[in-house]
């Protein structure tokens, strides 16, 4: 469960792992990768001692070896293209969503604890648990004090895990984890719910009340953690976070987007109902309408408690799955496939949409195939200058049209 804090991500856990993109940052001259590794830890050493972690925790260091496959496994990152309805139908699974009911009862009245402590609803929290270790099943088998050693001594982004490294250090000094129980992601992400070690040291709390706080054995640690960790990022008490709805068949698609709010009411007022064709609440509350298929496709309104999701991971599809998951632990109907048929682009295809888009001067960003934030922003705007509905969403249509 890693939450981006301004630079950019690790990998998003080990679901992830395999397409979450990675935007590689300036190489830093800072000393990483210089000398050889032992005496590279002597100063790591030093510089932990010197912040007060005390001999005892800084004996984790003590012969490690610099590890090339954690380094192979960072650089072999893939990207992400499938479009939500596949993505959604693998990732909530049948079984993902009888595991996690059952999971919801097994630990009802943890829940109940933590919703009341917290604000944050058992759902919302046992969808990560599912998403990152499917509740906590797959922890991963690195050991984490030898791949964050690896990865800060590295010259991609020591700045990022050098830090990490730290705090891995302090969470053994301050009695949570012995060097030996830390065993997890390869990338340094811990426990049920995939801890950064920073998050760790800042966020986790003990909920069993054994003194310590252990998010690997402990699920009400873990789990009321997360919990901290989404209070921490804003989650607001007694709001929704992602609703399924119905659209009309004609609406302003350009107010389509996460980063466009409207009041309920006035999405109620353009046609919008609830997804079994009920009228919406008409409220105040802001909402985004997200159509991560475009306007045919399934629909969703997106609460201010879903930047939670957006500060999690940049890949839409990938945010909306969660909330979507977390939606149906809440009781919500599979999602609806929408009003009409959906051609998603291929990889090949939305590629030459981008140096297309990029040919007329459109920033998109890198030509990856990934339809992100600026990919979409500048599919809006041919949409407007064509005159075909404007809802972000890149179709063979509007390929024809600009290969023209
Ligand atoms: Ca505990």
């Amino acid at each position: 469960m890693m939450f981006k804090t301004g630079k950019t991500g690790i990998t998003g856990g080990l679901v992830l792992a395999a397409f979450f993109t990675i935007t590689t940052g300036p190489v830093m001259a800072a000393s990483c990768g210089t000398g050889n590794f032992a005496s590279w830890l002597n100063g790591v050493k030093r510089e932990a001692a010197a912040s007060g972690i005390s001999r005892r925790a800084l004996s984790a260091l003590n012969g490690l070896k610099y590890d090339p496959e954690i380094i192979r496994r960072d650089r072999r990152q893939g990207v992400f293209a499938q479009s939500f309805l596949k993505f959604a139908g693998r990732m909530v699974s049948k079984n993902r969503l009888t595991v996690g009911r059952r999971k919801l009862k097994q630990y009802a009245r943890t829940f109940a604890r933590i919703k009341k402590h917290y604000g944050v609803p058992a759902p919302v929290i046992a969808a990560f648990w599912g998403l990152e270790t499917d509740f906590g099943a797959f922890m991963g088998n690195s050991r984490t004090i030898s791949s964050l050693a690896t990865l800060a001594y590295d010259c991609r982004r020591p700045e990022l895990f050098r830090p990490q490294l730290i705090d891995a250090l302090r969470i053994i000094d301050h009695g949570d984890l012995r060097a030996s129980d830390m065993i997890g992601a390869w990338a340094g992400e811990l426990g049920q719910l995939q801890f950064l070690p920073s998050d760790y040291m800042e966020s986790a709390v003990d909920f069993d009340g054994d003194g310590r706080r252990d998010l690997i054995r402990s699920a009400p640690d873990a789990l009321a953690s997360a919990a901290a960790l989404m209070v921490r990022h804003g989650w607001k008490r007694g709001q929704p976070w992602l609703e399924e709805v119905r659209l009309p068949r004609q609406m302003p698609w350009d107010q389509a987007g996460i980063d466009i709010r409207h009041p309920r009411a006035q999405w109620a007022k353009w046609g919008v109902r609830k997804a079994n064709g009920r009228p919406l609440r008409a409220d105040r509350l802001p909402a985004s309408l997200v159509l991560p298929m475009g306007r045919l496709g399934p629909a969703f309104l997106a609460y201010p408690n879903f930047s939670i999701y957006l500060k999690w991971n940049e890949s839409l599809v990938y945010t909306t799955t969660a909330a979507y998951f977390a939606t149906r632990l809440a009781g919500a109907s599979r999602v609806h496939s929408g009003n009409g048929k959906v051609t998603p682009l291929s990889g090949a295809q939305t590629k030459q949409l981008q140096r297309l888009l990029k040919r007329r001067g459109f920033d998109v960003g890198k030509v990856d195939g990934i339809i992100g934030a600026k990919t979409r922003a500048a599919v809006k705007a041919m949409q407007i200058k064509y005159r075909m509905p404007a809802d972000s969403y890149p179709t063979p249509a509007l390929l024809t049209k600009l290969r023209r």
